[in-house]
């Protein structure tokens, strides 16, 4: 245990992120790049080495980092040992140390009675020290088994399965579609929040102990650069499917078709690809300057719009949410230790009230139609205000008349989920889905129907975190080496 009275001594205190002032100026990362290391050893000396960690299992981490060993090692100053037990449980915590919400503060002991220990940021300093010291390189696997094994999809599920996988010996090969390794780390999460040099440093790595790596690769795709599946079947020795919930839910309501109204991702990935091939000057992105610009729908994608909008330097943000604002504090049925519903501001948030002078949020709201300009183009947005209530311990939506009114708009983003995977890519394979769309595949497991196929991550999930998909990532490869060679040494 750090400090026996650590916590009562210090109070949590997380790291500040850049100035909003200075941030909102560029698509560097929103954290400053510098650790405090002797405020974090103080934030380590708060954990209190409970008898039961909550925080590293159940409700908190999913991938069970080592949380009280790590804090004990960073209040001693013992960051290497630290980083090696960081990287037992998490392959990626340079990833989860910037985006991850963090379900393990949620869950830690000492929130029954006081602000958590700052886990994120101790993680997060841990990797980064890692890296600046240079401890961080590519383990080349020892011996090699005969076993080929090829995933679908570079997101973090398919690049932990990579890593674990290639660690047990196997030939691995990733297929992309996108021109970029990465999945949503790389198109999806904005530089502001992930820098793309994290995740190219990260996939370097992987290369170099011996990772294939193939983009443009659109596995049972119809276009260009097509990859049949069945051949990747026959090819290999094992297939693991790790393509994401990439389908947008969308808004059928009139006016949809108009210009102007686009899926979040449609939005999100330009930016980003046109950032990396030319600084934005190839104009190739859906341009939110002098626009104003309506978000639909909140979440991580709604904030990480209203940040790329507010950067292009649009005139005016609003983003309706359906649901009521949520408490300031857990509700009674929201106890300790689950994952506090509670109302959250984040930089997007933060960076549009200190633009506009207002959080951009408004609740209980209903779209109803988008409104044309005459010309084909989006003009407006008609509402309507709702009331939820509960029926026969349901909630009822209900709309409130009289409150019907047109927003400006000129771009509207809709962030509203996502729907499972697309099915394309297994059209050819009869692989069966579970209710929501997703591959059937048990969690623990990650079989699919097919024989050597295995599905993992937000395709068989569901839209979840990066940390969910480093924990599926890794048991599936777990699975995969069980398979493959009768058991496995991977955790
Ligand atoms: C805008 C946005 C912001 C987010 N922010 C956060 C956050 O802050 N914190 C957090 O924890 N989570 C966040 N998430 C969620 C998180 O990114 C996902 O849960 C996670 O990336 C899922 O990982 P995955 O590996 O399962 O799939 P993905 O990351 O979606 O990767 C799947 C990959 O498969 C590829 N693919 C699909 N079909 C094919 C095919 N046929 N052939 C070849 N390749 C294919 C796709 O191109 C994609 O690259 C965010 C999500 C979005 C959309
Ligand atoms: S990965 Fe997420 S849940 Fe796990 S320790 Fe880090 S911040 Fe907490």
């Amino acid at each position: 245990m750090g400090k026996v009275t650590g916590f009562k001594e210090f109070k949590r205190k997380t790291e500040d992120y850049r100035e909003v002032s200075l941030r909102v100026k560029d698509y560097g990362e929103i954290f400053t790049g510098t650790h405090d290391i002797e405020h974090l050893k103080t934030q380590g000396a708060r954990c209190m080495d409970c008898g039961v960690p909550f925080c590293q299992s159940d409700n908190g981490c999913p991938v069970n980092n080592l949380i009280p060993e790590w804090n004990h090692l960073v209040y001693t100053d013992q960051w290497k040992t630290a980083l090696n037990r960081l990287h037992k449980t998490n392959n990626f915590p340079e990833f989860t140390g910037r985006v991850c919400p963090a379900p393990c503060e949620g869950s830690c002991v000492l929130g029954i009675t006081n602000p958590a220990v700052t886990i994120k940021n101790i993680e997060n300093a841990i990797v980064d020290k890692g890296f600046a010291e240079g401890w961080i390189s590519a383990k080349i696997p020892e011996n090699r088994t005969d076993k080929k094994v090829a995933v679908i999809g570079s997101g973090p599920a398919g690049l932990a399965a990579a890593a674990q996988l290639n660690k047990a010996g196997h030939s691995v090969t990733v297929y992309e579609r996108a021109d970029r390794i990465g999945g949503l780390l790389m198109y999806g999460i904005p530089n502001m929040k992930l820098g793309k040099d994290v995740v190219q440093r990260r996939v370097d790595l992987l290369e170099e102990e011996g990772v294939t790596f193939v983009t443009g690769a659109d596995v049972g795709g119809s276009g260009g650069n097509v990859v049949d599946v069945k051949t990747l079947q026959k090819d290999n020795d094992a297939l693991l499917f790790a393509t994401g919930a990439t389908k947008a839910r969308d808004l059928e309501i009139p006016g949809r078709d108009l210009k102007g109204v686009h899926f979040a991702m449609e939005f999100l990935t330009a930016n980003t690809k046109s950032l990396l091939d030319s600084d934005l000057n190839d104009g190739n992105f859906i341009s939110a300057k002098d626009k104003n610009v309506i978000v639909i729908g909140g979440g991580d994608t709604g904030t990480d719009c209203i940040g790329t909008s507010l950067r292009h330097g649009c005139k005016s943000m609003v983003n309706f949410e359906l649901l009521p604002q949520s408490p300031a504090e857990r509700a009674e049925d929201n106890p300790w230790p689950l994952w506090p519903l509670i109302h959250r501001v984040d930089y997007g948030h933060e960076e549009s009230a200190e633009r506009f002078g207002r959080d951009p949020r408004e609740y209980r709201i209903l779209t109803k139609e988008f409104i044309d300009d005459g010309n084909g183009n989006v003009a407006g947005v008609r509402i309507v205000e709702v009331k939820w209530a509960k029926v026969d311990d349901q909630w009822n939506m209900e709309e409130i008349e009289g409150t019907e009114k047109v927003w400006d708009a000129d771009l509207v983003l809709l962030s509203m989920g996502f729907l499972g995977p697309e099915h394309y890519v297994s059209d050819a394979l009869n692989i069966d889905y579970d209710a929501r769309s997703n591959y059937q595949a048990k969690h623990g497991k990650y079989t699919t129907n097919i024989e050597g196929i295995f599905a993992a991550g937000d395709c068989r999930r569901g839209q979840s975190l990066v940390v969910w998909g480093i924990n599926e990532g890794r048991e599936a490869a777990r699975e995969i080496d069980r398979y493959l060679m009768g058991d496995s040494l991977l955790p």
